[in-house]
């Protein structure tokens, strides 16, 4: 029994448990740190709601490493550069898609229509100037600028 002993201290003195310990909680201080600051830089990106980044800011000081695991979980979908992107795309598809249909009637009118082929409401006109066609809410020709634009005929 005590020959067992010796062995295992002379093998593994209790220095080396003590330094097995101490590298332990450095490693463990060290992910603490790096999953609250991920959690908080990751944040800023994704959302302005403060009640939403201090509530994640504040599991994450509190359950270190796990509370970096809960995070990547239920962290919010999309980064604000992406959220401003895909908003972005989307108004312009409405744009697009307004600018082909009949203020009128909501039928589908190409864009070099003067008038629409469901209601025969006069969707356009042709520039006097520069023979473009152009759309009555217009108030100048985009193309030359022209102003009188004969938008009441
Ligand atoms: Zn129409
Ligand atoms: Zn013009």
């Amino acid at each position: 029994m005590n020959d067992a002993n010796l062995i295992f201290n002379t093998i593994f003195p209790p220095k080396f448990f003590s330094f097995l310990n101490t590298m332990g909680i450095f490693l463990l201080a060290v992910l603490w740190i790096f999953s609250v600051s991920f959690v908080a830089k990751d944040l800023s990106k994704r959302t302005k709601d403060n009640f939403i980044k201090w509530l994640f800011i504040i599991t994450a000081i509190a359950l270190g490493p796990i509370g970096f695991i809960i995070y990547l979980i239920v962290r919010p979908g999309m980064t604000l550069a992406e959220k401003n992107q895909s908003r972005l795309e989307s108004s312009m598809l409405i744009k697009e898609f307004e600018s082909n249909i009949c203020s009128k009637c909501s039928c589908l009118v190409k864009e070099d229509y003067l008038f629409c082929p469901s209601c025969a409401t006069k969707i356009a006109v042709v520039c006097p100037n520069c023979d473009k066609i152009v759309r009555l809410n217009c108030k100048v020709c985009p193309y030359c600028g022209e102003k009188s634009m004969n938008n009441d005929q």
